[in-house]
This record gives structure tokens, sequence and C-alpha cells, in this order.
């Protein structure tokens, strides 16, 4: 049987859910963790690693790894590492493939299609760039479903008689989502949907590195700049901080020599909780202005819902929980692991679209998250203002929706209208997000005002379709919005697939190992040196046997190694045998 598989492509982590026998599972990596981290790297020999082996590698060569390359999906910017320059959709697809290769591993056959989830505020270019690194990675994308509606669709699923209003608070590693939902008799309807795109758990690492920073007088990009290693390292300090807030009010970073290296006499700089606190009031700050917009939208008061529901693993973190514990004088649930709800939501989705028998009293509903129309021009006495911008869809409008709107020529004789098409909430068009534009031609010759048809079609996937159409000659013009600079033609996307195909990764079968040995080659400088010859010279007998592929001699050297490892007092987070898998 072959399975559309759940995927949660994050910032910062990813995961690959399937739904099997009336349940949405998660699938384990070659790790052993369901966590995949959205790390890519290249290594010496050309091969590439996807998750916690590039995460280790990211630390001590950082120009051989890319991470947070969700934040340039649907933009124009490239990564380049270790000498050679990746779109953003390229990288996610290596993600995805790695994430393919596993589920294929554990569910024993091949799998060709996926639900992928985006932010809901992912604009139309970085849902079509999420379609794009899907079939990069030799799927076809059943479905691109926004994060809160999957976590949704995960407490809707173990839930679904309930007869309540959530509200769903998503704040992941670089994007923040907040989504009102009714469940009713298995109905599960998205009422509203709000968020920022740009606001994150990352965002709270980069205040409390540039808090270091600044420490030290240095200035955050400036040192990125001069002493990457440094900032990588300190980077991975600061994470740890971050997450020791949650049960401790001091926590010690220790800053790393300009190399990365972490010597054992380090700098110690501590920071405290109301520090860190006081350094990302203004983040915290961002984040009431959405929860806000969804509510009103919804017309609901916050004493009018009754679950509020944290998501995204920086919801973890206290100044966030308080925050929203304040808004809606209530503690918020954390029923399901923030960092998984949405991957299993995405297997609930695929079991939809599937047509799987133990969801079939379920019915969902999602919304588009922001306004989508046109610029026009207004007329002030004898002056024409152009600059307008006219909704055709608004926020919040129940998906899948087609909605038209007539339009007239401005001038006489005027025989082509050229559609500026925008999404966004302001009155003017400069301040919103251009997606495309439409030309209409062949208007007949007349007195201002000559009409055409414009409509606007949002499907399921959140992507737009604008059609035209001159009602007196009935010629139309459509196009699915492909922004110019990006597009690719069918050729481009063939040779790009093959070029990835090209990619090699490292063996599956091996990459615990090369883990293991990009994690030792990352702290064996923070070893004292009475004790680091011991490890250097396992070390060096692990490297000898993975290069000679003797596995039986090999099994012994990886034992000894971790041995080592442990008499140091060196915790290493090792394999986790995977239950057997149930196919
Ligand atoms: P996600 O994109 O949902 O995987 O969220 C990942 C983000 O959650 C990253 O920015 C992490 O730093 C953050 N995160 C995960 N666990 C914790 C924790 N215990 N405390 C603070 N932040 C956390």
């Amino acid at each position: 049987m072959e399975y559309v598989v759940g995927i949660d492509l994050g910032t910062t982590n990813s995961l690959c859910a399937v739904f099997r026998n009336g349940q949405p599972e998660l699938i384990r990596n070659a790790h052993g963790d369901v966590l995949t981290p959205s790390v890519v790297g290249i290594l010496q020999d050309g091969q590439v690693v996807v998750g916690a082996p590039a995460k280790e590698l990211r630390v001590t060569s950082p120009d051989r790894c890319a991470s947070a390359f969700k934040r340039l999906m649907g933009t124009n910017r490239n990564v380049s590492l270790a000498g050679k320059t990746f779109s953003a959709p390229e990288l996610s697809s290596l993600v995805l493939r790695s994430l393919r290769e596993d589920a294929e591993a554990a569910l024993g056959g091949p799998v060709t299609e996926a639900v992928i989830t985006v932010p809901a505020y992912f604009n139309d270019f970085q849902r079509k760039a999420t379609k794009h690194a899907g079939e990069l990675a030799g799927l076809k994308v059943r479905r691109i479903i926004n994060e809160p509606t999957a976590a949704a669709l995960t407490y809707g699923f173990h839930d679904r008689d309930a007869d309540k209003k959530l509200i769903i608070i998503d704040l992941g590693g670089g994007t923040f989502d907040v989504t009102l939902m009714q469940i009713f008799e298995g109905t599960l309807e998205i009422i509203s949907t709000a968020g920022e795109s740009f606001l994150g758990g990352e965002d709270f690492t980069d205040r409390l590195v540039a808090t270091v920073l600044k420490q030290l007088g240095m200035a955050l990009e400036t040192a990125e700049h001069k002493t990457p290693l440094l900032v990588a390292r300190l980077r991975e300090e600061c994470e740890r901080a971050k997450r020791a807030f949650l049960t401790e009010e001091l926590a010690v970073v220790r800053v790393p020599e300009e190399n990365g290296e972490l010597r054992e006499d380090a700098k110690r700089i501590k920071v405290s909780r109301e520090a860190f606190a006081k350094v990302s009031g203004e983040l915290v700050e961002r984040l009431r202005k959405p929860i806000g917009k969804a509510l009103r939208d919804a017309g609901t008061g916050p004493d009018e819902v009754d679950d509020v529901i944290l998501v995204g693993g920086a919801t973890r973190m206290p100044i966030v929980r308080e925050t929203v514990r304040e808004l809606f004088g209530r503690e918020p649930l954390c029923t399901f692991n923030p960092d998984e709800v949405v991957g299993l939501g995405a297997a609930v989705q695929a079991a939809l679209i599937a047509d799987d028998a133990a969801v079939d009293d379920m019915v969902m509903t999602d919304v588009c998250p922001f306004t989508l129309g046109i610029e026009t021009a207004k007329q002030f006495a004898h002056q024409t203002m152009d600059g307008y911008y006219t909704p055709i869809i608004h926020r919040n409008t129940t998906i899948p929706v087609s909605r038209e709107e007539f339009f007239g020529t401005m001038t006489a004789s005027q025989t082509e209208i050229l559609l500026q098409i925008y999404q966004g909430e302001s009155r003017r068009v400069k301040d919103n997000l251009k997606l495309g534009e439409l030309k209409v031609t062949g208007i007949p010759a007349g007195p201002p005002g000559q009409q055409i048809g414009v409509r606007f079609t949002y499907d399921l996937n959140g992507i737009l379709e604008v059609e035209a159409y001159i009602p007196e000659t009935g010629r139309r013009f459509v196009t699915v919005l492909t922004n110019h600079a990006r597009h690719m033609s069918e050729a481009e996307v063939a040779a790009a697939v093959e070029r990835l195909r090209a990619v090699k990764f490292y063996p599956r079968d091996d990459v615990k190992n090369q883990r293991l040995l990009l994690f030792v080659e990352r702290i064996i400088g923070e070893v004292p040196p009475m004790e680091r010859q011991t490890l250097e010279e396992t070390l060096t007998a692990f490297e000898a046997a993975m290069a000679a592929g003797d596995r039986e001699q090999f099994a012994a050297v990886r034992q000894g190694l971790l041995v080592v490892l442990s008499s140091l007092g060196i915790e290493y987070d090792d394999y986790r045998e995977q239950p057997d898998a149930e196919n």
C-alpha cells in the first residue's frame, strides 16, 4: 500500500508523519529521532548530510552548511555552501528527500505523494516555492496546508465530538501564526487567521547572541562577518541558555575563541531570565497584535474562547506563556508536543485526501489568510490618482473561493488595461505585496467606463488564479500567478531535478556514524588536554574503521568511542532503537 505522507517543513526542524491503523504516527529518521533539523551540509568529499550530522558540522564548518533557508523561500536569494550555489527550494528539497527516504525505510515501500505544511502567512510565492521543493524531491504535493490548520486538525481529530472554540498560537523557529477555530460535530471550521512571517524562536536566540556580543564590545552583524566561527558556536551556546530559562533563573554562556573553539577556560557570561525577558520584550509585544487581529476578525472576545493551544517549539519560553496567560486570563493547553502537532495534523489531512475510513466523519474548512486585490485609480475633481488597492477576496474568507468584480476603462478609446495584482491589507498598493500582472488587450474603444470582468480564484492550496474577460467580445485572459523573476520554465525545472538527483547523500545506513564523528570533532576542543589524547586516538581508529567499511570491526570501535565519551562525562544522544514497524 502506498501512503500519502504529511510533512512539517520547519525553519529549524522538519518531520514526517503517516496516517495508519486509524491514527497519525510520526516517522523516525536514521538516528531514531522524529525531528530532523532543517540543516543541509556538504562533507569534504562532496557528499550531502541532512539533519543532525549537518547540525554538528554547522558549528565547526558553517561555510559548508545551510540552515533557516525556509526564510528565503519565495525570494530570489541563493545560498552558497562549500562553493556551490543553491536556491531555497533546492535546499528544502534535500530535507524533503531525506524525510522521504526515512518514510520509505519505515513503511517498506516507495513514497511519492505528500501533504506539506506552510505558515498561514506564507504568500503565493512562498507557497509555490514549497510546492516546487516537493517536486524537486520527487514528491507529488497533494496539498499545501497552513501549519496552524494542521495543528488544529490534530486537536480536532482527537476531540471531534466537542462543541468548542479553540485558538491556536503557533510560534515556530521563524514564523508566528494565530488561528481561531470552531469544532462542532466533526466539522472543523477555521474562522480567522493572522500572523507575522518574520517572527520566531530564532529571533529570540539572535537577541541573546547580540546581548552577549555587546558585552564583549561587538555588534552582531560585524561579528557575523568577521568571526563567523565564533558566532556559530556562540549561537549554540545561546540556544542552550534560552532553553535553560524554562527551569533556571540564570544561564551561563561560554564565549568561544575566534576559531570557534570552546576552551575549557573559556570566558563565561551570566545572563538572567529577567535580562533575557528585557532584551526580547519588543518581540513579545509583537505577539499581541496578530492575536488581537484574529479575535477581532472573528468577532470573538478572549473570554469566548474555550481552549488556548500552544504550538511550535518557541511557545515553551516562559515569557511567551506568560503573555498568552495574561491575554486570555487562563492557562494555555499543550496536550500534544508542540514540535510534533503540525506534522501529525499533516498526516490527518493526508488521510482526509486518501478518504481513510477513520476520518470519514470529519470535515474541515480553511480560510484565505490575507486580502487579495488589484490596483485601481480614483478620480478626484478632474484629477486621476492611482495607487489605490481594491480588494476582491477579503481576508478570512472560507476557501476555495472564486469572486468576480467589474472594472471600467479610465480614458476614452482606452483599449488595454494592465491589471496589477496585490496581496495585503493596506489602502495603497505601495504598502502591499505585488504578486503579478495580467494584461487585458482588445477592449472595444469607446467612452471611459468600458467594462472588464476580473475573477480571483483561491484554491485549497492557497494558490491564486486570476482571470479577466471582456464581456462584449468574450475574450479571456488567464494567469496562474508566477513572479517573473522567479519563474522557471519546464526545461529549467527538469534540469534542476537532474542536478539535484546527482547530489549524493551520505549513505543512510552509516549516517549515524557520520553524526558521531562530527559530534566528537565538535567537542574535542572542550576536552582537557590530559584526556584529549585517548579521545583523539579512539576517534582516529573510528575514522579508519569507517573508511575501511568493515562493519564487524567497526561496531566494536564505535562502542569503544561511546565508552570513552561516557568515561569523560560527555553526554551523547545516540541512536534510539525504533519499535518494530508494522506495515
Ligand atoms: P519549530 O519551528 O516549531 O521546530 O520551533 C523551533 C523553535 O523553538 C526554535 O527557535 C527553538 O529554539 C525553539 N525552542 C524549542 N524548544 C525550546 C525551549 N525549551 N525553550 C525555548 N525555545 C525552544
